[in-house]
C-alpha cells in the first residue's frame, strides 16, 4: 500500500511527464491544495490558466469551474478528476427558464453568478464575481436587473446599488444558505474577540452581524493581515483549516460545521493520479457556440467592472 507522501510525490512526477498543471479551488482539502501549482478561487484559477504554458488542466473543484476554465483556455485540454463533482446552486435553472425570463421580460439585464454550467452564461448578458459584482451592476446601462442564481449574494448587491431595481429567483448555495444569526450568536457568545467574517452567499440576518463580509480570497487575505487572534469564519469549512495552517499564531473557528460542501470535497488525490494516467476523469468538451457566447458574458463582466 501506498502512502499518502507516495502518492503525492507520484503525482508531482506525472505532472511533468504529461505537461499539465493543477488548478485547486480554495474549498479543497489541504492535501490537494499541496500538490497543486496555483490555488484561488474560481474566475482568478480560469484567469491564470490563461497565462500557464502547459498543455492540459487538472481543475480540482466543481465542473462549472472546469468549465469557465475551458472558456476562457479554449485550446487546452481540461480535466474535471471527479466527473461527480457539481455544483447544486450553478445548475439549479435550466437554460430555457431564462430564455423564456427574457422574451417576457426584454428591458431586464440578466447578471449571472460566475457560479453558474456554461450553458446559463450563454444566455447571461454578464457574469460576475462575489468581488466584482456591486461595481458590474452598478455600471449596468438597464434600470432592471435579473440576478442568478444566488438571491442572497444578489440582495447584498442591491442593497449597495438601490438605484436599481432587483429581481430574483429562489434558490442559491444550499451550505451558506442554511445559516441563520443563531449560528452566529452561538459561535459570538463563546469567542467574544473573535471577528466575524461572512461570504455574502450567507443570508442578510448573519451578514448583518459580519465585521467583514467579502469573497473567500478577500476574507481569506482580511485575516492574513488583521492584527486581530481569533476569527469566526462564515464560509466554507475548509477556509478553517488552510488559514490555520497559514497562521499559527491566530484562531480560526467556523460559524457552523454545516458549512461543509461534499461537492467540493468530492475530489482525492488518487481521483488527480488516475486523471494523470488517463484512466480516469473527465475531459471538458464544449461546443464552439456554447463557449464563444459563455466568453462573451465574461468578457461584459471585464468591461463593466
Ligand atoms: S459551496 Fe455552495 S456554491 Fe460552492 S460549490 Fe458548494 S454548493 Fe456550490
Amino acid at each position: 500500500m501506498a502512502s499518502v507522501e507516495e502518492i503525492k510525490k507520484e503525482i508531482n512526477r506525472l505532472k511533468k511527464e504529461t505537461d499539465t498543471t493543477i488548478l485547486a479551488h480554495a474549498y479543497q482539502g489541504q492535501d490537494v491544495l499541496e500538490i497543486a501549482d496555483i490555488v484561488g478561487d474560481s474566475y482568478g484559477l480560469a484567469v491564470k490558466a490563461q497565462n500557464d504554458p502547459k498543455e492540459n488542466i487538472i481543475m480540482c473543484g466543481v465542473r462549472f469551474m472546469a468549465e469557465t476554465c475551458k472558456i476562457l483556455c479554449p485550446r487546452k485540454h481540461v480535466f474535471l478528476p471527479n466527473p461527480m463533482a457539481g455544483c447544486p446552486m450553478a445548475e439549479q435553472f435550466t437554460k430555457k427558464e431564462v430564455e423564456n425570463f427574457k422574451k417576457e421580460n426584454p428591458e431586464y439585464c440578466v447578471v449571472a453568478y460566475v457560479n453558474t454550467t456554461a450553458k446559463l452564461k450563454t444566455c447571461a448578458d454578464v457574469c460576475v464575481t462575489s468581488s466584482c459584482a456591486v461595481e458590474v451592476c452598478r455600471n449596468i446601462e438597464n434600470e432592471k436587473i435579473l440576478f442568478i442564481p444566488d438571491p442572497n449574494l444578489g440582495s447584498y448587491v442591491a442593497e449597495k446599488v438601490p438605484e436599481k431595481q432587483f429581481q430574483f429567483i429562489d434558490g442559491g448555495c444550499p451550505y451558506h444558505a442554511r445559516m441563520r444569526k443563531e449560528n452566529a450568536q452561538k459561535v459570538k457568545e463563546k469567542y467574544p474577540n473573535a471577528l466575524l467574517l461572512v461570504h455574502p452567499e450567507c443570508p442578510k440576518e448573519v451578514v448583518e452581524m459580519a465585521d467583514f463580509v467579502g469573497s473567500t480570497t478577500e476574507i481569506m487575505d482580511y485575516a492574513r493581515k488583521s492584527d486581530q487572534k481569533e476569527f469566526i469564519i462564515g464560509t466554507e469549512i475548509s477556509i478553517v483549516e488552510h488559514l490555520q495552517f497559514e497562521c499559527l499564531d491566530k484562531q480560526f473557528i467556523p460559524l457552523s460545521n454545516q458549512l461543509l460542501c461534499s461537492d467540493m470535497k468530492a475530489t482525492t488525490l488518487m481521483d488527480i493520479y488516475h486523471t494523470l494516467k488517463k484512466e480516469a476523469g473527465e475531459e471538458i468538451i464544449l461546443d464552439q457556440d456554447t463557449m464563444d457566447q459563455a466568453r462573451h458574458s465574461l468578457e461584459e463582466m471585464i468591461r463593466l467592472g
